[in-house]
């Protein structure tokens, strides 16, 4: 059996959950939701819901959409001014995710989390519950961290683990991250524009990991160290996890229709290939 003919394809999925990052929601010079764009996501999320697959969006974008709202848009944020940020752009980013999954005829749910709801026992498994069961009343739950209220030492701090966390918790058997790039690049393909890029990765080595590199300039976490980190869940989790680059419109479309992007197996699906 060939490497690519075994790949996982979205519409087989029957759990999705789709990571979609602030830099992709959010229209720096509009400073608002990048409405079209984020239509035609929905409409691919239709198109997948059509065929059966059980949709779970985390989506990014509050902190970034209220900082142009409240003019918060030089340097650093100190925590609280995240906070705050963060508690009135999560209104505008639901609108946004509200009104375009309704145009499809699908209903959005939202769910706020910090990283302790996903690990002490009994937040986690109610959360899961209601997860569950908004996926099995046909909603689309728009997830995103409760970036109101964690501290710095409980955030997640980046929504690619975030939605790897969730992958695990629902038993999602595919994960999409979609980026600014389109997949795990042996160097940095902004320094090295002949660095080799890396369709599937069956096995998270130690030469992988450190393909990660350091995060963005300025950032904490971020960049393509976190989304292996997310890969390192999700996989181990028996979910298997894309980077697909994100900007296009129809982002999904596109990974359903060879547009190149970089596959993780799940643990046990690498086994498969290997044998
Ligand atoms: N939760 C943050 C927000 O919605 C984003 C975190 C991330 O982009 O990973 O603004």
């Amino acid at each position: 059996m060939g490497i690519v003919s075994s790949l996982p394809s979205l519409t087989g999925a029957k759990r999705l959950v789709i990571k979609i990052g602030s830099a992709l929601m959010v229209d720096p010079q509009q400073a608002a939701p990048r409405h079209e764009w984020l239509d035609s996501v929905v409409a691919d999320i239709a198109f997948l819901r059509e065929r059966g697959v059980q949709v779970c969006v985390v989506s990014s974008g509050a902190i970034a959409l209220a900082r142009y709202r409240l003019g918060l848009v030089d340097g650093t944020l100190r925590l609280a001014e995240k906070q705050a940020a963060a508690s009135v752009g999560q209104v505008l980013l639901a609108q946004a995710w509200a009104e375009a999954l309704e145009r499809h005829g699908m209903t959005a749910s939202q769910i706020l989390l910090t990283a302790e709801d996903t690990e002490e026992r009994q937040r986690y498994l109610n959360g899961r519950a209601t997860i569950q069961t908004l996926l099995e009343l046909g909603c689309v739950p728009v997830i995103n961290e409760n970036d109101t209220i964690a501290t710095a030492e409980i955030r997640f701090g980046d929504n690619d683990r975030l939605a790897a966390r969730i992958a695990q918790m629902i038993g999602a058997d595919q994960l999409v991250l979609l980026s600014d790039i389109d997949g795990l690049y042996e160097s940095d393909p902004r320094s090295n524009p002949a660095a080799v890029h890396l369709p599937v990765i069956e096995r998270l080595t130690r030469e992988i990991m450190a393909m990660g590199g350091n995060p963005p300039p300025g950032y904490p976490s971020g960049g393509m160290r976190t989304k292996l980190l997310a890969a390192v869940m999700a996989t181990q989790s028996g979910c298997a996890m894309v980077i697909a680059q994100g900007a296009m419109k129809h982002p999904l479309c596109a990974v359903m229709e060879g547009e190149r992007c970089s596959w993780f197996l799940a643990a046990e699906e690498a086994l498969t290939v290997r044998q």
